[in-house]
């Protein structure tokens, strides 16, 4: 049975496989690697995820979710249309939908998968991942690291000589730097670093904020479907801008259209503060690494790597330009079907072997003395240790008869405990007696998924030990069961009907977006999709799809026209054409 390796990303996710020898992408029912990690929950309570959620997010807002990942590992209930989920329900349906296309693509039953993780998710988001794919009826044998993935497949279809390369992956929410030593068969992450919460989506964000000052709008008094049109347009400028001089965005609130011209130099001087923190986290990373020596290249991953000016910023912190990956959107997809071939023993990939590290501290909450008030950290396993690694420290008792050791485990780096995330904690007793006398072991090991495994063994003989320990994550038997029955009652939208569903939402998108005659145009052709939709009429809708397409492309590119051109399309001979077209069935 073959194990599956899935790029379950911020904005997009993929799925991979090792077959014949390489790392080969799965295309979903779109034709596409890339699925959108986006989920709306339809009027009839199935689900519906990629592409034409993605749509959703500006005709239905509120029945529509999208990065989600960012939630990760926390409480916040995420409202579809009423219903609450988690986010990692959200992310369960997502991997639901990814199991489906690989399972369909490679004709046999697949339960298993290896998972990317941003290098630096905590052990909190971790284990939603993992639980996530629990909810989505997969087995995870492996969380692999982001960056170590692309690194994995870039030394692995590079064949480069013996190199120190750093690997910086700038998607649409994370960034993650890592530094990489390439030695015979040995792939050595020697550090890493990264922002859970910084990306291309904050492009766009200053992109969206400087037009609304510009217009002199109030963005949070924006309608949610105005705004999200305003943030598709803003995304759609930036990724325009690799390739054009300038890029225009308009945006119709009543009467009145706004717009603004967004070139290069605009964007770099948007981009600005969220460079600045690009340029902390490669700092850091540079800083972190256990042994000097010159960096032999820079290899950039992730979607915002394409950024002209991001190129233009990096080429100014090293003195020479990075090269982007040659898929940068998807080489982390192919490391991890890799290393799914690693986990199958396909035998051509035997030699390969690859260490990582881990990217927080991780320690105990310790007082120095009796009347110490605030706590710090006691680190056990330091930031940037080889994986896996484990480590054992011995505590005293501060009190006389004191009878038990509590501790608490964090992580992070602050040297406050109370600075750091809390995982869990852990008590062992011990037997009366003066202050400092007694005593307990605690031994933390941290595994290659990077999960934490504590235990403590008192000087008395109490022995606990616990894996890590989110009690909201870590669900019994019965909770999980009940969770996995919840996920399974919701039905994904109709195999088959993928490329005609997204038609019509990206038709109900554009409905929104446009006004007037193009409105009405854009009203005539979803009537008609939607009747072919409705009645199951599969034959009909196969001979009219590339003309419902073209004509909404058309009515698109209008929409998206530089504004003081709009208009032209909807000419009368347009109308004319199109009536005919439709010739009676556009009557209700
Ligand atoms: P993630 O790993 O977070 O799911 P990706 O690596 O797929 O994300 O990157 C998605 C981000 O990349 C989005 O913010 C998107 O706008 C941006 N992006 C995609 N293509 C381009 C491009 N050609 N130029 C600039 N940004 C791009
Ligand atoms: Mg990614």
């Amino acid at each position: 049975m073959a194990i599956i390796g899935i790029d379950l990303g911020t904005t997009n996710s993929l799925v991979c496989v090792y077959r014949s020898g390489r790392a080969e992408l799965i295309p979903n029912e779109l034709g596409e690697y890339k699925t959108p990690s986006a989920v709306s929950l339809l009027e009839d309570g199935t689900v519906l995820v990629g592409a034409a959620a993605k749509e959703r997010l500006i005709s239905h807002p509120e029945a529509t979710a999208a990065s989600f990942k960012i939630w990760m590992g926390t409480e916040k209930p995420l409202t579809l249309a009423g219903r609450t989920f988690k986010p990692e329900e959200l992310s369960a349906l997502v991997l639901r939908q990814l199991l489906e296309d690989a399972k369909r693509h490679l004709g046999e039953p697949v339960e298993e998968a290896v998972i990317s993780v941003p290098a630096y998710f905590n052990d909190d988001q971790r284990c939603a991942t993992k639980l996530a794919a629990q909810l989505a009826g997969l087995n995870v044998k492996r969380l692999i690291n982001e960056p170590s993935a692309a690194a994995l497949y870039h030394r692995y279809s590079a064949q480069t000589g013996d190199c120190q390369l750093m690997i910086v992956d700038f998607g649409g929410g994370t960034l993650d730097v890592s530094i990489v030593e390439c030695f015979e068969n040995i792939i050595e992450i020697t550090a890493i670093a990264g922002d859970n919460r910084l990306g291309g989506d904050d492009v766009d964000r200053a992109i969206a904020a400087h037009f609304c000052q510009e217009n002199g709008l109030a963005e949070e008094r924006l309608s949610p479907s105005l705004r999200a049109s305003l943030y598709r347009q803003a995304e759609t400028a930036k990724i325009a801008l690799s390739s054009a001089p300038a890029a225009s965005i308009s945006l119709q609130q009543g009467e009145t259209r706004y717009s603004l011209v967004l070139t290069n130099d605009l964007l770099r001087r948007l981009c600005g503060p969220v460079f600045q923190k690009v340029r902390g986290v490669i700092t850091r990373a540079m800083k972190d690494r256990g042994r000097g020596g010159r960096l032999n290249d820079v290899i950039l991953v992730g979607g915002s790597a394409q950024l002209t000016v991001f190129g233009d910023f990096l080429e100014e912190l090293f003195g020479r330009r990075p090269h982007v990956a040659a898929s940068p959107d998807e080489i982390v997809a192919l490391g991890v079907g890799l290393c799914a071939g690693i986990k199958e023993r396909a035998e051509d990939l035997q030699d390969l072997v690859m260490t990582d590290v881990c990217p927080f501290s991780l320690g105990v909450s310790t007082y120095s003395r009796r009347d110490d008030k605030t706590p710090h950290m006691a680190v056990l396993i330091p930031r940037s240790s080889m994986l896996p690694a484990s480590h054992q420290e011995r505590f005293y008792t501060l009190n006389d008869n004191q009878t038990g050791l509590r501790f608490e485990i964090y992580q992070g780096e602050g040297y406050f405990a109370s600075e750091n995330l809390k995982l869990g904690e852990v008590e062992v007793q011990v037997p009366p007696g003066p202050a400092g006398e007694q005593s307990a072991v605690v031994t933390f090991t941290y595994d290659i998924d990077g999960i934490l495994h504590v235990s403590a063994q008192s000087s008395g003989g109490d022995f606990r030990e616990r894996l890590i320990l989110n009690p909201n994550l870590h669900l019994t038997e019965e909770g999980k069961e009940r969770a996995m029955e919840r996920i399974r009652q919701i039905q994904l939208a109709a195999q088959g009907d993928q490329r005609d569903q997204l038609l019509l939402e990206r038709a109900l998108r554009l409905y929104t977006q446009t006004i007037g005659q193009g409105r009405e145009m854009v009203a005539s052709l979803i009537g008609y999709w939607k009747n072919l939709m409705d009645c199951g009429d599969r034959i009909q809708r196969r001979r009219d799809y590339d003309r419902v397409k073209e004509r909404l492309d058309m009515l698109e590119a209008a929409v998206e026209a530089d504004p003081l051109e709009g208009g032209v399309w909807f000419g009368e001979s347009e109308e004319e054409d199109f009536g005919q077209y439709f010739d009676g069935d556009l009557e209700e």
